[in-house]
């Protein structure tokens, strides 16, 4: 029998490949794990964990404001760029160690390079040749920037987190959730933000309500948002500043100081070797996998952002585990795509699970809604004009709660739990049955009566 040099092969250090490797070394496979960046991945170093501590800060400006209404009194407030960026350094630091911790204690190998395939069971990493049983893709995925003149001069999210100082005047140019979050962040510091998005409304996919909502929330506090909006190209003027041509604005032109482009992902599936050695990938370059997450190789595994289906770090890690428990741990064990809750961390933050009110029309037909939109109790004495939206969507034949939405302070953290309830198929009845914890945001999910039917 051919014997590998390891049971599992892992390319990328991420969300996804930390926890299959983890776990596979835990449940006593033999593991390595390339990685050519920092070990944590996409949420550790650039996404999740540093955007959330850059939207903390951004949300101080706000919140020493508030504090007038209370009876505070703050002078002298001030903010600076680099400690933010130093001290969120620090901690990602940290937090990178801790993963590779975690790895060295599930007696994991790291190998530090750019790793590809050279066939089902060879890897080569430099002049480094290693062989295994299974191999897991697990390499993420890398900021799309569009292809028009000037592009060079734009940044994307990767250096947004590492610029030298906070911009003065920053065009967003997308409508995601990356694009609505950095609008945020950059608007709370001080930033003029202006946001060019190509559709209708931002947040496509959401429910239609929170895209309003939001929309108009943003407004409120000082983003400029332009929609059917085009960004044909950028150029560099003499004293520094960009000069770029955009639908939407007077004379379709606009100077800033930064542009960042918030336009999607691409998988990082390119000089991989894996259509050589036979691995499906879809149109968007993502590798197709079954449920198992299994590609067209059997013997070759797929997890995270690399397969183009939900790019969210908590599917990344229960994919990894699943891959862990299914080669591993004597179980094949399929990942549950359905109901994953998630959140915009923008000013305010969304929470949602479900189906918006247009997904649950097109799936049930008749839909019952029940919203509301009100001042949070904290917004009465601080005197912001910042309003909360909570929606639930209901199928009417079965009563069961379907979706669940939210726009206001705590949103994530509220509709975490709510995710339970929505995840365990609970009707409306049951949320009704449930009592409010008072005064809260949250009771309005249990109080809510009025109906109107979804169109
Ligand atoms: C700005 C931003 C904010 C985000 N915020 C959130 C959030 O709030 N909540 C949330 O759930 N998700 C968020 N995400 C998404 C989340 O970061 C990803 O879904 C998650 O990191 C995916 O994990 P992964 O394991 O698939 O890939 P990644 O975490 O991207 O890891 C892939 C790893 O593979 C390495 N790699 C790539 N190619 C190779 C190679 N050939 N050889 C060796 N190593 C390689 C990369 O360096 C990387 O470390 C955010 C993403 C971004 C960009």
């Amino acid at each position: 029998m051919m014997r590998f040099d390891y049971d599992l092969f892992t390319i990328g250090a991420g969300s996804g490949g930390v926890r299959a490797s983890r776990m596979a070394g835990q449940l006593g496979a033999r593991v390595a794990v390339a990685e050519n960046y920092r070990i944590g991945g996409t949420c550790v170093i650039r996404g999740c964990v540093p955007k959330k501590l850059l939207s903390y800060a951004a949300h101080y400006a706000e919140d020493l404001e508030d504090a007038l209404g209370y009876g505070w009194t703050i002078a002298g407030a001030s903010f600076s760029w680099p400690t933010l960026i130093e001290n969120k350094n620090r901690e990602i630091a940290r937090l990178s160690g801790v993963y590779a911790d975690g790895l060295a204690r599930s007696s994991v190998a790291v190998i530090e390079g750019t790793a590809r395939l050279l066939d089902a069971h060879t890897v080569a990493i430099g002049e480094r040749r290693v062989t295994a049983q299974s191999v897991l893709i697990a390499t993420g995925g890398w900021p799309a920037k569009p292809t028009i003149p000037g592009s060079e001069h734009a940044i994307t999210s990767n250096e947004a987190f590492e610029l030298p100082a906070l911009p003065r005047h920053v065009l967003i140019v997308g409508g995601g959730y990356v694009a609505a979050e950095f609008a945020g962040i950059f608007n709370g510091l001080g930033a003029k933000v202006t946001l060019s998005y190509r559709g209708e409304q931002i947040l496509r996919g959401f429910d239609n309500d929170v895209r309003h909502h939001l929309h108009d929330e943003m407004g409120k506090k000082g983003v400029r948002i332009l929609l059917n909006s085009v960004v044909s190209s950028i150029s560099r003027r003499a004293d520094g500043a960009l000069e770029v041509a955009v639908s939407g604005v007077p004379g379709n032109t606009l100077s800033c100081d930064s542009v960042m482009f918030a336009t999607g992902r691409t998988p990082n599936t390119a000089r991989l070797g894996l259509a050589e050695a036979g691995v499906k990938l879809d149109e968007a370059g993502g590798v197709v996998v079954d449920r198992f997450c299994r590609s067209s190789v059997a013997n070759i595994y797929a997890v995270g952002d690399v397969t183009h289906r939900i790019a969210l770090t908590p599917v990344a890690i229960r994919e990894g585990a699943a891959v862990a428990m299914t080669l591993f741990g004597g179980m094949e064990t399929p990942v549950d795509h359905d109901e994953v809750p998630s959140a915009v961390f923008s000013q305010p933050p969304v929470g949602t699970v479900g189906l918006s009110e247009t997904k649950a029309v097109a799936k049930f037909g008749k839909v019952h809604i029940y919203k509301a939109s009100f001042r949070p109790l904290r917004h009465t004495l601080s005197g912001r004009d910042e309003r909360t939206l909570i929606k639930l969507v209901v199928d009417a034949a079965t009563q069961r709660v379907v979706g669940a939405h939210m726009v206001g302070a705590e949103a994530p953290e509220i509709i975490q739990g709510i995710a339970i309830a929505v995840k365990a198929g609970l009707t409306k009845a049951q949320f009704d049955a449930t009592v409010g914890i008072h005064p809260t945001a949250a009771e309005e999910f249990v109080t809510l009566r009025e109906k109107t039917e979804g169109k």
